[in-house]
């Protein structure tokens, strides 16, 4: 079966990979849909020196091999976790899962931008869940990327009723600006620079979009919270400058969640003197547990907000090159592919 991996920098390969063979209690998948990510434009460029694993970990796909003992039947349409939290270790048990030290042991084989795709046993009990059939398969392949974004809202300690500012127009800022509509804030104002991107989310998912370029954010945010600040600040842009901004907006007692991943020796200088009289809080969020998962497919599923906008690029396998090329040339937001 072909599946598409990172070859020499710059490069997507497709490579045959053998068929994947089930354990007693383990699940084949035929993949239906798989989201193209920003770690997988990031792995293509850097290269990787080994083809093992294929690109790819936000997919649907159907049961092809179920075991008899199983809740799963063939012909079932799913989405996947790409990993596993262990449910035993220190952090998963302090309620903490997405810290857990063997997240990365039981996860989907080769990847997600496969043909057939093995489910472990666990990840199969654990981290999959069934698809209502209203639920179209490349909509759910943002379960995924909208599970990470839930999470961050939820360790922002998001409400109902917040306002909360969303800094990045990219794919995962639309997924947060999204996210707090369907969640229920109040106000929900998105940052960026790019005018397409931007209209994209107007009205849809932000209540007030920004150009920074041309407008001042605090300024606006201001306006926007009875000069309060924002009560939660999620930074999807990939710079501590970013974040040290994003401290700016923030309401005393408000979160500030440095959301997006940034290179190695990113510093930011801090006025602790604010962080101790206005009592804000700054915390990190990176990857999802099957929970968050869950909810994000119930977010897809209500409707609440249109989520597709977020899918601009579409490509049917096996055109993976071109559907990372168009995620790294920025003229659109998500590239999904599909399987035939
Ligand atoms: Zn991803
Ligand atoms: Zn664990």
């Amino acid at each position: 079966m072909k599946g598409a991996a990172a070859g020499q920098p710059g490069q997507v390969i497709l490579v045959d990979y053998p068929e994947p063979v089930a354990q007693e209690q383990d699940i084949i998948l035929s993949t239906t849909a798989c989201g193209v990510c920003a770690t997988d434009v990031k792995m293509v460029q850097k290269g990787a020196p080994d083809t093992r694993f294929a690109l790819g970990h936000e997919l649907t796909g159907k049961v092809i091999k179920a075991s008899s003992t199983q809740v799963w039947k063939v012909g079932q349409r799913v989405a996947v976790a790409p990993y596993l939290p262990c449910d035993q270790c220190y952090y998963c048990k302090h309620g903490q899962p997405a810290l857990c030290t063997h997240l990365y042991e039981i996860s989907i084989l080769p990847g997600g931008l496969v043909e057939r795709v093995l489910v472990p046993s666990e990840l199969a009990r654990r981290g999959m869940f069934a698809l209502p059939d209203e639920l179209s398969d490349e909509l759910a392949a943002l379960a995924e990327p909208l599970g990470c974004v839930i999470k961050g809202l939820e360790d922002s300690h998001l409400q109902a009723g917040d306002s909360l500012v969303v800094i990045g127009d990219g794919p995962m800022g639309q997924l947060a600006a999204a996210a707090g509509k369907a969640l229920g804030c109040s106000i929900v104002i998105m940052a960026g620079m790019t005018a397409h991107r931007l209209a994209t989310a107007q009205g849809a998912f932000a209540d007030r979009t920004v150009d920074i370029s041309k407008d001042n954010l605090k300024d606006v945010v201001s306006e926007y919270t009875e000069k309060r600040g924002a009560d939660v600040v999620l930074v999807t842009v990939s710079s501590g400058e970013t974040l040290a901004d994003g401290i700016g907006l923030v309401r005393p007692g408000g979160w500030v969640n440095s959301f997006a991943g940034v290179p190695d020796g990113t510093h930011i200088e801090l006025d602790v003197r604010k962080l101790h009289y206005q009592q804000y809080h700054l915390t990190g969020s990176s990857g999802l547990a099957p929970h968050n998962m869950k909810k994000a497919l119930e977010l897809l599923h209500s409707n609440k907000v249109d989520f597709s906008r977020v899918i601009t690029g579409r490509f049917v396998f096996p055109q993976v090159a071109e559907a990372v090329a168009y995620m790294e040339q920025r003229v659109g937001l998500k590239a999904m592919v599909t399987f035939s």
